[in-house]
């Protein structure tokens, strides 16, 4: 959401009123805010208007913004740490996000289509939209490969084997390690095999649809490949 953090950017410097940036464009539009009348800045539309309020009050959020702050950059921080009640089904924190964005692309449609969308709608369409990336993200978490390494030690002796693989997930920091040990097992590469068989079983039961396992075991790996 690139956008959206460039509009979150410009509200925590605030650096431009909305109007100057429209001056700038030469579009003419009356400077002061349609709703209330004051002078329309970015702090203006996500938070201190009144229509803004109305919009945070129905907003489906375990805690009311403090919309008194007055540094847009706290008002921002602390938006940003809002979780969304269970039943909104968005389990990130990224609800808040959306509402701004609204509130500021709603706000532009007004000035350039003459549309007016009520707080309820602004609501509407943030949860819609959030929906919409968190959904996004899960999918691109799927298409992307769970990497996965796998080692197997081998005891000739005893024929037992310690065994372990990890799962790492995209855009997880920390990798899911496994690890067990077996005894009666005929060879290096058998242990290998065998470790290779459990990440899979334990891939399959956790719903990765991408694998691309790593071993330092070359002849497992070519007679996989081959
Ligand atoms: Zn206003």
């Amino acid at each position: 959401m690139p956008k959206v953090k460039q509009l979150l950017w410009r509200a925590a410097v605030d650096a431009l009123p909305v109007r100057v940036e429209l001056v700038r464009r030469r579009i003419q539009v009356d400077f002061g805010c349609k709703i209330c009348g004051n002078p329309k800045t970015i702090t203006h539309v996500l938070k201190n208007c009144q229509f803004a309020r109305k919009v945070w009050d129905l907003a489906p959020l375990k805690a009311r913004p403090h919309l008194n702050m007055v540094l847009c950059l706290d008002f921002l921080a602390f938006i940003l740490s809002l979780l969304s009640f269970p039943l909104t089904g968005i389990s990130a924190t990224s609800l808040p996000v959306w509402i701004c964005w609204n509130l500021w692309t709603t706000r532009n449609h007004q000035i350039f289509s003459n549309t007016t969308y009520s707080a309820g709608e602004v609501i509407t369409k943030a949860l819609e939209e959030a929906n919409a990336w968190q959904e996004a993200q899960t999918s691109l978490q799927k298409l992307q490969a769970v990497l996965c390494n796998i080692d197997a030690a081998w005891h000739t002796d005893s024929g037992s084997c310690g065994m372990g693989f990890t799962f790492r997930l995209p855009m997880e920091k920390s990798p899911v390690q496994h690890s067990t040990s077996h005894h009666f097992i005929s060879s290096a590469l058998a242990a290998e095999a065998w470790a290779l068989r459990e990440a899979l079983i334990s891939a399959i039961d956790a719903g990765y649809e991408s694998l691309q396992v790593l071993s330092d075991s070359q002849i497992l790996m070519n007679l996989i490949n081959s």
